[in-house]
């Protein structure tokens, strides 16, 4: 039993290490991923839940790297967060999404992630309003989605960096309302313009009871506060008529659109049509 059980530790501990070196290696190749030409944006839309209609798009950020293929943000974000790389990635998705966004012919919006390292550095604000200066688009066009995790690490310095974005016009949505260190107390302690329903609770809204009343109680809140809610993640017509019943403004998921290049959505960006 007792090499049985130091077979098992040196089993961890291969896998530790293995797990280790994983993280460095990715962590290495995030450092030069931006300026080697392997990262690139989708988008996806944001509709109007009453008509149909395409009011913006939420960037997400794609790593498409040289021999292990895509690899998703939910893997290589914590990573770029935890090391720092993140204000530089973060800085080059700022500028291509207000770049682009400064190109439509249609104003609608573009939806950016902002992580809480980004909130947090100091020159966040300024980076914000040159991408705004240099690209000409005009700050209410600009949301930032920010989650209330990302505000915990220095709440008052978190407010005065939201303030200051208010301050520029820019919008500010509150990502994965439910989850995580979720708290109805931060939509009065910052200065929201919008709460977005994690896609967690629509996903059985039309069959779940509990489910139901969650998403009821905060399109209650939202109205009450004078927020719009978005809800995310949206796949299905049964979860759409849920929301529309329920007076929800806003949806994105699959079933209006999945993530694509932004010239799969020319129609809404520079087109007539908006559904
Ligand atoms: P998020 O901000 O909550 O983004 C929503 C995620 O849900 C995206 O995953 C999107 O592709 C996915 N999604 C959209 N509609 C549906 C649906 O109908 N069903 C399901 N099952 N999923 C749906 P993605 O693109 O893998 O991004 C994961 C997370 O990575 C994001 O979660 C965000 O936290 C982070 N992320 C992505 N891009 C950026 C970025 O540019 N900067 C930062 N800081 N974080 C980013
Ligand atoms: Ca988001
Ligand atoms: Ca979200
Ligand atoms: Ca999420």
């Amino acid at each position: 039993a007792k090499s049985e059980g130091r077979g098992t530790y040196r089993f961890f501990e291969a896998k530790m290490g293995a797990q280790v070196r994983e993280r460095r290696l990715l962590e290495h190749d995030l450092r030069h991923a931006v300026a080697r030409g392997e990262m690139h944006l989708v988008y996806q839309p944001q509709t109007d839940v009453r008509n149909g209609s395409v009011t913006g798009f939420e960037v997400l950020l794609r790593w498409l790297h040289p021999e292990r293929g895509a690899i998703s943000p939910a893997v290589f974000i914590p990573i770029a967060e935890e090391s720092g790389v993140i204000l530089q990635i973060g800085e080059w998705v700022l500028r291509e999404a207000c770049r682009e966004a400064a190109t439509w012919t249609n104003p609608l919006t573009v939806a950016v992630n902002v992580s809480a390292v980004q909130i947090h550095a100091p020159h966040f604000v300024q980076l914000v309003h040159e991408s705004l200066f240099r690209t000409g688009l005009k700050p209410d066009r600009l949301e930032v989605e920010i989650t209330e995790t990302a505000l915990i690490r220095d709440p008052s310095r978190a407010q005065s960096t939201l303030r200051q974005l208010k301050a520029l016009g820019v919008r500010i949505a509150m990502d994965d309302f439910g989850t995580g260190y979720s708290s109805v107390s931060n939509l009065r302690a910052y200065p929201f313009d919008k709460i977005k329903i994690d896609g967690s609770f629509i996903r059985s809204v039309d069959a779940n009871e509990q489910t139901a009343a969650i998403v009821r109680s905060v399109l209650g809140l939202g109205r009450g506060l004078g927020l719009p809610v978005l809800a995310e993640g949206v796949e299905t017509d049964a979860e759409l008529r849920f929301l529309a019943a329920e007076d929800c403004q806003a949806a994105q998921g699959y079933l209006m659109g999945r993530p694509a290049a932004i010239e799969q959505f020319a129609r809404f960006t520079h087109g007539n049509q908006l559904k």
